[in-house]
């Protein structure tokens, strides 16, 4: 089987110091998993570099493949184009740019009849919207728009708890029903388990994947 995205021997050092050991992850398309584990396990260090923006390249080493294609030494704009979107924790949305315009920009526009929540802030700067409301349009831009391998972190921070839950079965249906794969960064699996195919318990090194509900 071709897998979406796999890494193997991953292994990053913040100042010499290593925050993850030997890391190996493996997303099948049509599946949605979650990288879970407390914060400071390394979740966003993993997204990071899986999307290409580790900070320092000569202080990481692994094996990388996406849709089954040698990719360790692409540029994040190369992974990007070969269908990996990446939502990192902060700075995910065009500040400058309305809601709509953050959509359009996207091809996401179909978000707004998803979440009405969205559609009442269309017309407003994504500059001023709350932590929420913000990742709520990141995460939007993301499952509405047209990347193959979503990899998204922290997706419900902020959100409450209904809003959390619509995101997840969201997040769940882009990946099995679009046959997409998406990993997003959790710290509490029990928030996640129901919605998810796989969880991967990350402590400074992924373990096999536990499988899920
Ligand atoms: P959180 O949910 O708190 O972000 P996380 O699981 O995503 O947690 P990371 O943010 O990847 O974890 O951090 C892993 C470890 O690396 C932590 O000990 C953190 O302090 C350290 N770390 C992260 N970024 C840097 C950095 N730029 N410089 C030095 N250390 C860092």
């Amino acid at each position: 089987m071709r897998s979406a995205l796999w890494c193997d021997g991953v292994r990053v050092r913040y100042g010499g110091i290593e925050v993850l050991h030997d890391v190996r992850l493996a997303l099948a398309y049509g599946t949605f998993s979650a990288l879970v584990g407390p914060n400071g396990a390394g979740k966003t260090t993993l997204l990071d570099w899986c999307a290409g923006a580790a900070t320092d390249a000569s202080a990481t080493e692994g094996r990388l493949r996406l849709n089954g294609r040698e990719a360790t030494t692409w540029s994040a704009a190369r992974r990007a184009i070969t269908g990996l979107r990446y939502v990192p924790f902060e700075r995910n949305v065009f500040p400058a740019l309305s809601v709509l315009d953050n959509l359009r920009a996207c091809a996401a526009t179909d978000a707004l009849s998803r979440f009405p929540e969205l559609e009442a802030l269309a017309a407003r700067p994504a500059a001023v919207l709350s932590g929420g409301e913000r990742q709520l349009l990141a995460v939007a831009s993301a499952m509405f728009g047209r990347g193959s391998i979503l990899l998204i972190d922290e997706p419900t921070h902020g959100l409450a708890p209904a809003l959390a839950d619509r995101v997840l079965e969201d997040l769940a249906r882009a990946a099995r029903e679009d046959g997409r794969a998406v990993l997003i960064a959790e710290p509490q699996p029990d928030r996640v388990e129901s919605f998810a195919d796989f969880l991967w318990p990350l402590d400074r090194g992924a373990r096999l994947p536990v499988v899920g509900a």
